[in-house]
């Protein structure tokens, strides 16, 4: 595994008929050279649990990092039972899934509660998710949770709320992505992100390293190409280099663009 391990988020890489698209995220990793793959298990927007994979066995044998995201509306945090039950259930499902597949961890917003509601019930209801299924033995893999770049009521998106929900989580192993679109949107000072995270949630396992469309503190989530946002480039290798962690480019492009951002990564970042 390289020293600082680059990897591209692709999607599921899956057909309709769960067949691998254009050979699917490996095959996208060697085009772009990525050290790894960030994927989804089924469509993001979608409450399917995931199927097997056709390319299970040839990740699993790969030596490409593999991290899988969370569809994006499962929010356990929610005071609404209609939510927050099904998305316990499709949290342990892609977290098996990930598992099965080899994924050194399984990416989850952080969530939300209604304006009306009292954060700290979603910050408990995030403690009961890992108290319930460690019950069942825990999940299989690290759950990362991610800053998000909006909401009110948020749990991870402002960094109070992120020191809050870790002090409850924490003692299940929960791991932090950092993404500094996400960051930036909320107003956060990205250079001592890192300090200030680490001193909130304890560690930093993934950074999601996104520019951003939008101006600091915007509460925007519009992810832009490394070189072309608002954030300053150098600013975003330095978050990098700091926390020292894997690293998932989201960045919209295709793959000669993102292997473009590896290699000025790569270069930047010494290897
Ligand atoms: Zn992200």
């Amino acid at each position: 595994m390289a020293l600082h391990p680059i990897g591209v988020h692709v999607g599921p890489g899956l057909t309709e008929d769960n067949e691998l698209e254009d050979g699917g995220p490996l095959a996208r990793a060697a085009e772009m050279d990525a050290d790894g793959v960030q994927v989804f298990l089924t469509d993001p927007q979608s409450y399917k649990n995931p199927k097997p994979r056709p390319d299970q066995a040839d990740l699993l044998g790969s030596d490409v990092m593999v991290v899988v995201h969370a569809p994006y509306m499962l929010n356990v945090a929610t005071t609404n039972n209609r939510i927050r039950v099904p998305g316990r259930k499709l949290l342990a499902a892609h977290a098996a899934g990930a598992a099965a597949i080899g994924a050194f961890g399984l990416v989850v917003h952080g969530g939300h509660v209604l304006a009306e509601d009292d954060p700290a019930i979603g910050v408990d209801n995030w403690r009961k998710t890992f108290a319930y299924q460690q019950k069942d033995g825990g999940f299989p893999l690290p759950l990362l949770i991610e800053n998000t770049a909006g909401g009110g009521n948020a749990m991870a998106r402002d960094l109070d709320a992120v020191d809050r929900l870790f002090d409850a989580v924490g003692e299940f192993g929960a791991g932090f992505v950092l993404d500094t679109c996400h960051a930036w949107a909320a107003g956060w000072d990205l250079s001592t992100v890192v300090d200030d995270v680490r001193a909130r949630a304890g560690r930093i396992d993934l950074v999601h390293l996104n520019n951003s469309r939008d101006p600091h503190g915007s509460s925007r989530d519009r992810h832009a190409p490394l070189t072309e946002g608002e954030i300053p480039t150098e600013l975003l290798v330095e978050v990098a280099r700091a926390a020292d962690c894997p690293v998932v480019l989201e960045t919209p492009g295709d793959a000669a663009s993102h292997a473009e951002e590896i290699a000025l990564l790569r270069t930047a970042l010494g290897g």
